[in-house]
């Protein structure tokens, strides 16, 4: 096995958090294990928006499309997020072949509309700024939206949702698509964060860095990073642009 490196960064909700970073068995992605009080949060990259986290409150899968084939080597999900309607990160087919019989999904009104029935009554909806607790995990959803004026019609403002979990005290930024808008860099005590970047549809590296340097997590995921033609951000220069103490994590995202 590689060497076991610890890295300890301090937040405020739980005093320390220890990152293992160790290669997973599993799909020959690899995963990141990040210690709370009550057990371990292991994030599992599988491709562009969707990822896989194993957490002392259950199995969640968040923005889950594809071949369920790709998630083979995942323990069932307990628990689903969705972002919001767009073919990265909601398909209908990829949620039937992987919901258990106890499954429970969380999404926005939109993606909410467009469920069958059977799978509506599986599903929380909660809008921009509302709050739900499923289980013990703590979420609430954060507006993602465009704020570039040849971009609104991508993501308008009020439709889609980011979302904050909370999990055993460790609070988990997802950004779903959106650019820095306020509401994000007006985020507090994050310790981990998944940030998207790719053009037209969302931000670019420099963006991205410029809000996520303002609310400042211990730990940023740039993820979604590909886009169409010249819409590819890298994210080693997203890194590099970040200010203060921001640690970048790099996942396995596109294979
Ligand atoms: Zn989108
Ligand atoms: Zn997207």
């Amino acid at each position: 096995m590689s060497t076991r490196r610890q890295f300890l960064a301090s937040s405020a909700a739980l005093g320390t958090i220890t990152l293992l970073p160790y290669a997973a068995m599993a799909a020959g992605h690899a995963s990141d294990t990040f210690e709370t009080a009550n057990g371990s949060i292991t994030v599992h990259p599988i491709a562009h928006a969707s990822f896989v986290m194993e957490t002392p409150s259950g199995t969640i899968y968040v923005d889950p499309v594809g071949d369920a084939a790709s998630y083979a080597d995942m323990p069932a999900p307990d628990m689903i997020l969705i972002t919001h309607e767009h073919g990265d990160h909601f398909n209908a087919e990829t949620l039937a072949a992987i919901m258990g019989g106890t499954t429970v999904m969380l999404s926005n009104p939109a993606v909410f509309d467009k469920l069958s029935a059977d799978m509506q009554a599986k599903t929380t909806v909660i809008a921009n700024g509302e709050e739900a607790m499923l289980a013990d995990v703590g979420i609430e959803a954060i507006p993602a939206y465009n704020t570039t004026e040849d971009r609104l019609n991508f993501h308008p403002k009020g439709r889609d949702n980011g979302y904050v979990v909370t999990i055993d005290g460790m609070r988990i930024y997802i950004s779903g698509d959106t650019e820095g808008t306020s509401e994000m860099r007006a985020l507090e005590n994050i310790d981990v964060a998944f940030v998207c970047m790719n053009l037209p549809f969302t931000m670019d590296a420099k963006a991205a860095a410029e809000a996520v340097s303002e609310f400042a997590p211990t730990y940023v995921y740039p993820y979604h990073y590909r886009g169409r033609d010249n819409g590819t951000q890298d994210p080693a220069e997203f890194a590099q642009m970040l200010t203060g103490a921001v640690e970048a994590k790099m996942g396995g995202w596109y294979g």
